[in-house]
């Protein structure tokens, strides 16, 4: 199991839907965003501070594990991509909308 450095996330480095090399160390990520959001500041997410996904700690609304939301979010982008045939070239945007709508309903709880 490895860690994704932005949101801390364990994952199984065969399922990880995204990698990226930095400094000759192989990093993992759950999500194209994580990806995107790493490869575009590196260094944010090597330093030695260790990453935290939840910001929102003071509320005790989110019982969700980062994993289960990553789940609902896995499958909502799923359906997008069925949704347009699975055509290639909008996963990242798939998974951007999907966990925005599971964010919304998380929310809503
Ligand atoms: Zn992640």
């Amino acid at each position: 199991m490895v860690t994704d450095p932005v949101c801390g996330m364990t994952i199984e480095p065969r399922r990880a839907m995204a990698k990226a090399e930095h400094k000759g160390k192989t990093y993992y990520f759950c999500t194209p965003k994580c990806h995107q959001a790493f490869t575009a500041d590196p260094q944010k997410y090597t330093s030695r501070t260790k990453p935290r996904g939840k910001s929102k700690s003071a509320s005790g609304a989110r019982e969700v594990s980062a994993n289960e939301r990553h789940r609902m979010i896995a499958q909502k982008a799923y359906y997008r991509a069925q949704l347009r045939g699975f055509a290639p070239g909008a996963e990242v945007e798939d998974w951007l909308l999907a966990e925005a709508e599971i964010d919304k309903v998380l929310e809503e709880r």
